[in-house]
């Protein structure tokens, strides 16, 4: 019969459960065993782990019995394991939320628009308003960081293990449209929904049509109180009526949109044409920019 040899004492047959384990006889009373206060039994739950669960502590006791303490190292395995998962899981989201670039709040140059609130920018990385289902609106002119600073709340909260979608505008309106006419409206708009956060960038003026405007309110009204929606735009809101075609379309979208918002508020020049026109050190005036 085929034994995996487990310690210096105790064999396990390889086909047999777990319980069938032949121990050693005992020598003296079997030592308490340490595992992390609990901390070890979480982690195993977590990772749905239960014949672990339910065993270690006999095992362990059987270590013990041999002088190992084994429960420390299982800890210290556990926590690899969760800390390679979610980062793998960080990965994922980023992979999935299809940013145009991966860009964070850490390379943005707060003191370049002061309109903006900075600490509710800050504020609003630490994902907070996405447990609450609150919305984002970054109004404000070209150039002036818009679509970097919804990457970079997007890129928080996918390092938060939060599912993220990124999509702009235009094309949001293309997928709907196609997805209306080739008959999988249902399914994109359940992926829409499904979103802890979805951007749509760069709400532009082009008037869209009656479908187009109905199928946006349908995304924004599908997602009202159950995801966060961020939205840039360079158009203040009182002129997306010219966007969405009625009053009351535009006031019906406007409602579900505000009723949690925070407003990111961002006037002032382009800031890649104000620092082309900076005068450069030499060593980087060959033209090229780091994007
Ligand atoms: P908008 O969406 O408002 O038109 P973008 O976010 O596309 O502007 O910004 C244009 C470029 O300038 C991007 O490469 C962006 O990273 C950069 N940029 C804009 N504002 C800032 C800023 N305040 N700090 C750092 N980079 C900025
Ligand atoms: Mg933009």
């Amino acid at each position: 019969m085929a034994y995996a040899k487990l310690s210096g004492a105790l064999l396990v047959r390889k086909d047999a459960p777990v319980a069938e384990t032949v121990s050693v006889p005992r020598v003296g009373p079997v030592p308490t065993v340490r595992h992390g206060d609990g901390l070890l039994a979480r982690h195993l739950k977590s990772l749905k782990l239960p014949t672990f669960l339910a065993q270690y502590e006999r095992l362990a006791q059987q270590y013990a019995a041999e002088g190992l303490d084994p429960s420390g190292y299982l800890l210290r395995l556990a926590e690899l394991e969760l800390l390679e998962r979610e980062r793998q899981l960080i990965e994922r989201r980023i992979k999935q939320a299809k940013f145009p670039a991966v860009k964070s709040l850490d390379t943005f140059d707060f003191a370049a628009v002061p309109s903006l609130d900075k600490n509710l920018a800050l504020e609003l990385a630490r994902c907070e308003y996405v447990a609450c289902q609150e919305n984002v609106i970054a109004i404000g002119n070209f150039g002036t960081g818009k679509t970097h600073i919804a990457i970079g709340l997007g890129l928080a909260a996918c390092q938060k293990g939060l599912s993220v979608g990124f999509i702009t505008a235009t094309s949001l309106m293309h997928e709907l449209i196609e997805a209306r006419d080739e008959q999988h409206l249902l399914r994109l708009q359940r992926r829409l929904a499904g979103y802890k956060v979805l951007i749509i960038d760069d709400l532009a003026y082009v008037p869209l049509s009656t479908a187009g405007a109905e199928l946006l309110f349908d995304v924004v009204s599908q997602r009202y109180e159950r995801g966060s929606t961020i939205i840039t735009s360079d158009l203040p809101l009182e002129e997306w009526i010219n966007v969405f075609g009625t009053a009351q379309l535009t006031g019906a979208l406007l409602d579900r949109l505000t009723h949690h918002v925070h407003m990111l508020d961002m006037q002032g020049a382009s800031y890649r044409l104000r620092e082309s026109k900076r005068p450069q050190p030499r060593s980087q005036s060959n033209g090229k920019r780091d994007e």
